[in-house]
């Protein structure tokens, strides 16, 4: 019988390659976190977080290709940040919060628009619109430094050249550290796991041949095509 390894588990890429390499954990996924795309999907703004999973299994990196499943026809492309925890953590306050992140990175939450509809409509769990392989595309991780405000990013998605979606991540209506505080009171956040913070609007399909340019400011960028 095969078994996983450790070593085969999916690993960040790092922005200082003398860094031990880290395995990618589980995704904790954000909806609705900027006013403005609550707008757009015609929903309400939530007063706490809400929260879905996304497999490890969905991650891609710069190059790769997003595969279009065949069980859908409606994918969109979702910009965020992502936010690296770098330290096991349970009930923390919002202001130890940052003492437990690695790092941050550019996340493409890839949506099947057409499959989440349907189970929104059902009042069905969103597993199959988010998780389908190669819809996780990340950036290397930025390690965490004095210099970057997390709650002062500039996201951008461009297609095929043509700005999509553009916001300040100070924009959301939870701050970075609010939201780790709040998942912690969930479910204990360990070393690897990735919280996905939700998009700005925007949002809009792709199709097969499309270029995909998303910015985290000049802190890095990530590039990826659709198949
Ligand atoms: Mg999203």
């Amino acid at each position: 019988m095969n078994t996983t390894h450790a070593e085969d588990m999916p690993q960040y890429r790092m922005d200082d390659a003398t860094q031990d390499p880290v395995a990618i954990g589980k995704i904790i996924c954000l909806a609705r976190t900027y006013k403005k795309h609550a707008k757009e999907m015609k929903s309400e703004v939530p007063k706490d977080p809400l929260l879905f999973l996304k497999p490890a299994s969905a991650v891609i990196f710069d190059g790769e290709a997003i595969i279009i499943p065949q069980k859908s026809k409606c994918l969109h492309h979702e910009v965020e940040l992502g936010v690296v925890i770098g330290k096991k953590c349970k009930n923390i306050s919002k202001e130890e919060a940052l003492d437990y992140v690695m790092g941050y990175l550019l996340a493409l939450d890839i949506t099947a628009r057409d499959i989440q509809a349907e189970a929104k409509k059902n009042g069905w769990p969103w597993g199959i619109a988010k998780g389908f392989d190669t819809f996780a595309p990340i950036s290397d991780v930025l390690l965490k430094n004095k210099t970057i405000d997390p709650n002062n990013l500039e996201l951008s998605l461009s297609v095929n050249g043509t700005l999509r979606q553009q916001a300040n991540t100070s924009q959301m209506i939870f701050s970075v550290e609010e939201i780790i505080a709040f998942i912690s009171s969930i479910m204990t956040l360990e070393a690897g796991d990735l919280i996905m913070t939700g998009t700005p609007e925007g949002v809009g399909e792709l199709a097969t041949g499309d270029k995909v340019e998303a910015k985290l400011g000049e802190l890095t960028a990530l590039h990826v095509f659709v198949k």
